[in-house]
């Protein structure tokens, strides 16, 4: 990959719309809070009259061992393993409520534990977890067994077990290996102890392994920054994310703890993530989506390449299942085209759960419009084009047709350079993939003007 030219100060202002990352669409705020939980079983229900489809499964695991100040999860801090044995008791009966709905042992091909922090379970609790899902699914031997990991608490001990039990991907969270930065975030973790875990995860024969990083933190100056892209492509891990940094501590207190005073300018943060896109083309990484790369034989990057990629809560990937069904609390399903989210207080989550109810707090039923222009965000966004023809074998008609409106609004930004215009479709151009959010919002019925907030300003 080579590295794509810094688009100019002014183009960051005026496309300076915050917008959806569309992992869901619509996206969550158009949601139905009265969705219930009969309708959470009917469509359990359609789920177990296509016995053939497989599942993928998601786990949340809320717990740490400490809060980060610039944390954006939904997580609870605990010292006591009883607290963790009882959510397991919880997300076990859940499971009891849900397994039987689905008309027998379903097939799964990819399963995800996020948090919070997995690997704060003791080995007993993690293997009760797994053993009670294994119990409840078949899951497949070839199977994408994931979870995330927090290297401050993980041991060779964790991963020798985690590789018994079957998973084959690890992510690592490091974010910045500076000690300023470190210390601004409330997360410090020499990078001794990433380098460590990453390479007895290497010898253990882990398939893939990813690490985060985050861009936009206090005191991020590209010096310091050039310092972990070096430490991070010296590792040479199968994928890596690089997120956006957002800092609302109205919405999350726990960031009224970040040093704030250090935070870079919008333009700043731009050049930071520029920074990492040249990093990562020169290290042979492709740039994958918005934010991710991969090593450029990596299947992530080969279906990029292959116009592939497809993208669900769990993240990129390139085996899409017609069902995701997700666990524990703020978990959030996608079954068949209908979402459905738990709570995500664990204690109201808890206590349904105790009434024998499934402890749904939201959910949408897409429609086929919802499906196409899903279909279409999703296409754009993964693989940086829009075909008109896309759509016709599952819809009947094209979206050329369908968003025929929609489309020539986003082929108006060929006038900035943003995308290209070729007969049978629309292709973003390198510049155009800073903006691949602005595009892909002209194909949302849902999106109406918001509040001007820069692209790279620290609160988006
Ligand atoms: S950043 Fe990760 S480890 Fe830190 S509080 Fe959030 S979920 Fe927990």
């Amino acid at each position: 990959m080579k590295s794509p030219v810094l688009p100019s100060r002014e183009l960051l202002e005026r496309y300076n719309r915050p917008g959806p990352r569309y992992t869901s669409y619509p996206p969550v705020p158009f949601w139905s809070t009265e969705f219930a939980e009969q309708e959470y079983r009917a469509v359990l229900a359609e789920v177990a009259a296509t016995p053939e489809d497989t599942l993928s499964l998601y786990v949340h695991l809320p717990f740490c061992a400490e809060r980060c100040a610039y944390c954006g999860c939904n997580a609870t801090v605990t010292r006591h393993a009883h607290v963790v044995d009882r959510y397991l008791d919880r997300v076990e009966r859940e499971l009891a409520l849900i397994a039987p709905l689905l008309g027998g042992k379903r097939k799964v091909v990819q399963m995800h534990w996020g948090g919070g922090t997995p690997n704060f379970l003791s080995a007993a609790q993690t293997r009760r977890l797994f053993g009670l899902l294994d119990g409840a699914f078949a899951i497949d031997r070839s199977a994408e067994i994931a979870l995330e990991m927090d290297p401050r608490i993980g041991t060779y001990e964790q991963l020798v077990m985690l590789r018994e039990l079957g998973f084959n991907r690890v992510s690592f969270g490091v974010q910045d290996i500076h000690p300023m930065v470190q210390t601004a975030i409330g997360r410090i973790q020499p990078i001794e102890q990433t380098e460590s875990l990453y390479r007895w995860a290497r010898d253990l024969g882990f398939a893939s392994i990813n690490l985060d990083l985050v861009y936009g933190l206090p005191f991020q100056t590209p010096e310091v920054f050039a310092a972990t892209l070096r430490a991070i492509t010296e590792l040479r891990p199968d994928r890596v994310a690089c997120f956006s940094y957002a800092h609302l501590p109205q919405s999350r207190p726990n960031q009224k703890r970040v040093d704030a005073s250090g935070l870079p300018e919008p333009h700043v943060k731009a050049g930071l993530f520029h920074q990492a896109l040249a990093a990562f083309a020169e290290s042979g990484y492709s740039w994958i989506g918005m934010d991710h790369f991969a090593l450029a034989d990596d299947e992530l990057a080969v279906a990029a390449d292959e116009r592939k990629l497809h993208r669900n809560f769990m993240g990129y990937t390139t085996r899409p299942t017609p069902h995701q069904l997700a666990l524990g609390a703020s978990a959030i399903s996608d079954l068949g085209g209908t979402y459905v989210q738990n709570d995500a207080a664990l204690g109201r989550y808890q206590r349904v759960i105790d009434d024998g109810r499934l402890p749904v707090v939201r959910g949408h039923r897409m429609s086929d419009d919802d499906r196409l222009r899903r279909l279409a965000i999703t296409h754009l966004m993964c693989n940086l084009e829009l075909p008109y023809n896309l759509g016709r074998a599952e819809f009947g008609t094209p979206v050329g047709e369908t968003l025929a409106d929609e489309i020539v609004r986003v082929q108006a930004f060929a006038e900035e350079g943003f995308v290209e215009l070729l007969p049978d479709r629309l292709q973003v151009s390198e510049l155009g993939r800073f903006f691949i959010r602005n595009l892909a919002m002209e194909l949302d019925a849902y999106q109406k003007p918001g509040p001007a907030r820069p692209l790279f300003s620290s609160t988006v």
